[in-house]
């Protein structure tokens, strides 16, 4: 069920930058795989997939030991400070960085272990109360405060858009982040790449994909459900 879920995923992929007039490998499909159990992670990752994503630091660390090396982990959750440390030199990329403390304890621990690692900040694109991330007016400040420290890349920038029926409702939030990021990257700040846009859920990553995204995050697409019941 789970191969044909991920088919099903991959040629709405292709249908939505065919539409776009883009090519199918400017966009990272990440398997959202929290709450699901490594036997089906294995399930996906024979299928090809390497790239998956995770939000609590301890589930993702208890998965990449019992899981293959060449898997890339992607920490999509927010994050608390004291959890970093667990993190630096196991995760490709985190997508949640909303705030300079945040970036300064990533900088800090990047520096102590010797690695770069690479983040993405997080954009509160609809000013939902209950979402994390900052407002889409501070990113430029955080982005230029956070580009001075040490062994950190920004390559873009994320957000989680509103739940809604209808994703054509989202279209105009994902313009709205990818004018940001556009407007942030002919900054030409040092550290600062703005190659990524992580934006697109099982409900609308298609809409997503059409307004540029570069990373998109489906878990229930894939995996089905999550029952947090467990
Ligand atoms: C859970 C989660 C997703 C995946 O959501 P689905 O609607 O199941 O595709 C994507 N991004 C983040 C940040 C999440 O926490």
């Amino acid at each position: 069920m789970l191969k044909e879920n991920l088919k099903k995923v991959e040629e709405n992929i292709s249908k939505a930058c065919e539409k776009a007039g883009r090519k199918r490998d400017e966009v990272t499909l990440i398997a959202v795989s929290k709450t699901k159990p490594a036997e089906m992670i294995r399930e996906i990752y024979d299928q090809g997939i390497r790239t998956f994503g995770e939000n609590k630091v301890q589930e993702m660390m208890e998965k990449q030991e019992i899981l293959p090396e060449d898997i890339q982990w992607h920490m999509i959750g927010h994050l608390q400070r004291n959890k970093v440390k667990y993190l630096i030199g196991h995760v490709a990329l985190i997508h949640s960085v909303d705030s300079l403390r945040l970036a300064e304890e990533i900088s800090r621990l990047s520096v102590k272990n010797q690695v770069t690692t690479d983040i993405l900040i997080e954009v509160n694109i609809a000013h939902e109360e209950t979402k994390f991330g900052i407002s889409a007016e501070e990113t430029l400040a955080l982005v230029e405060e956070a580009a001075k420290l040490s062994n950190i890349r920004i390559k873009g920038l994320m957000t989680i858009a509103p739940y809604v029926e209808d994703p054509e409702e989202n279209r105009e939030y994902f313009r709205k982040i990818r004018q940001l990021s556009v407007d942030i990257k002919r900054k030409n700040i040092d550290n600062v790449s703005m190659d990524v846009l992580s934006m697109g859920m099982t409900g609308d990553y298609m809409v997503a994909i059409e307004e540029g995204s570069t990373m998109v995050r489906v878990g229930t697409g894939i995996f089905g459900a999550r029952n947090y019941n467990l």
